[in-house]
């Protein structure tokens, strides 16, 4: 049987092959992805590289060269179709059969689309998950145009905040009765509105999109549950994404939102495991799927050092960013069933730290970069601040991290 096959080319896969290279695996390593670019970071997709600010061989993670260097065969533009797990192997959808002794699948996610039968297939409608995606947007992203946008998560905001800087008129429906609203608390939330209202944006809150009205088959606007009609030049959608998992489902591995592993990254069959956004693996007593950054890299280590016959158990340490405008948030641990907030000022910056049952569970800092350090530190260290504390602006936060 031959070496280490990873389907997929994102973050999780370049960690993979990087991370089996760094421990010495002299085998052949092939990395195969439906995507035609060398193996880039996607953040800046909806950050520098949308404003034009950062050249598109800045997105990679590395030249050409590495992948020579480090043989690593990469396969770019192919689509693997087909897992046989009884024969070990895999097929492309330009007809390469390949072998494997251990599979990982970081196949990531795609955005939501919008109901066709909504209006969902007109032209002019946007996603953005890639660069070729950017690309497209770069033609509608002209001064005076007006965009719209569906969706105010964190990659609807980032956009509106581009495209204000591009002096793009700026209309942003959210469904839920405030933006972030599944991501953050409402302190988070009503910062941000308020930042892009002082920047132009017509954030509408609370209003679902009943259709968008297309004219020839291209988006003209949008019809809201209220009956008001926007009208705008183009839209971007970003109404959440999907973890990709149809080529683990057809071969009969475990899918749930994700395809279920456990600690060690591995799925349903031994020879498979799984790392990054497609992924769904246990946390504390429940289990989790994440997109991010962070969880693409740290889960895809593990399982490298896992298929090497190491047996390292995978802890998530959930940690997130954003930027918009010249604000930066940074968010520590996972907020989910959170009872309370703190609010913590000083001066401008400002954070909001997340309990549940009294036990510190994350932190969104918003321009305060040292809360943000303390918070994660203390998150891993298992240690729930006293409130008095935080709240008092004079407090050196680092005194945190040594009291009891
Ligand atoms: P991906 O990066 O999605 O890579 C998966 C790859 O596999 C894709 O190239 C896909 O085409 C390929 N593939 C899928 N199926 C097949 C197949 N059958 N055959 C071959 N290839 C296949 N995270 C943060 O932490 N901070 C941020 O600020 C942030 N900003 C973001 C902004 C944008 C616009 C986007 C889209 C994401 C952002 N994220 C951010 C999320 C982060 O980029 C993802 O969590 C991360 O890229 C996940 O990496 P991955 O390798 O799991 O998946």
């Amino acid at each position: 049987m031959s070496g280490m096959v990873i389907v997929g080319g994102g973050q999780a896969g370049y960690s993979i092959a990087s991370k089996l290279r760094a421990e010495n695996f002299d085998g052949t390593i092939h990395m195969i992805c439906s995507e035609s670019s060398l193996p880039y970071q996607r953040p800046p997709l909806s950050k520098r590289f949308l404003l034009g600010e950062m050249s598109e061989d800045r997105l990679f993670f590395k030249p050409k060269t590495f992948y020579i260097n480090n043989d690593i065969i990469l396969k770019l533009g192919a689509i693997v179709t087909y897992i046989d797990r009884a024969a070990r192997k895999i097929y492309c959808s330009d007809g390469t059969e390949l072998s494997y002794k251990k599979l990982f699948l970081v196949t990531g996610s795609s955005p939501v689309l919008f109901p066709e039968m909504l209006g969902g297939a007109l032209l002019k409608n946007f996603y953005l998950r890639s660069i070729n995606d950017v690309k497209l947007l770069w033609n509608e992203f002209k001064f005076g145009k007006h965009i719209l946008i569906i969706g105010g998560g964190y990659i609807g905001l980032e956009i509106a905040a581009i495209a204000r800087k591009k002096n793009l008129k700026v209309t942003l429906i959210e469904a839920q009765d405030r933006i972030l609203k599944r991501v953050a608390c409402s302190q988070t939330a009503n910062y941000f509105t308020s930042l892009h209202r002082e920047n132009g944006v017509k954030i509408i809150e609370g209003e679902r999109i009943i259709k968008l009205i297309g004219e020839k088959g291209t988006f003209v606007g949008a019809v809201l549950s209220n009956g008001e009609k926007i009208f705008a030049d183009f839209s971007v959608i970003g109404i959440g994404a999907k973890p990709c998992t149809s080529l683990a489902k057809n071969c009969g591995l475990k899918v749930e939102n994700g395809i279920m592993v456990d600690s060690y990254c591995q799925t349903s069959d031994n020879n498979i495991l799984a790392a990054g956004d497609c992924s769904n693996f246990p946390y504390g007593s429940s289990r989790l799927r994440l997109e991010s950054v962070g969880n693409a890299i740290d889960q895809a280590e593990s399982a490298a050092l896992n298929a090497l016959g190491h047996c390292v158990e995978y802890k998530a340490k959930p940690w997130f960013w954003s930027d918009q405008y010249n604000t930066k948030l940074q968010i520590a641990g996972l907020s989910l069933g959170y009872d309370k907030v703190v609010v913590r000022r000083d001066k401008k910056a400002l954070s909001n730290w997340y309990f549940q049952d009294k036990k510190f569970i994350a932190v969104d800092a918003i321009n305060d970069a040292k809360s943000y350090m303390v918070a994660k530190k203390l998150i891993e260290l298992d240690k729930s601040p006293v409130e008095a504390n935080i709240l008092n602006p004079k407090m050196d936060l680092k005194l945190l991290l040594t009291s009891n």
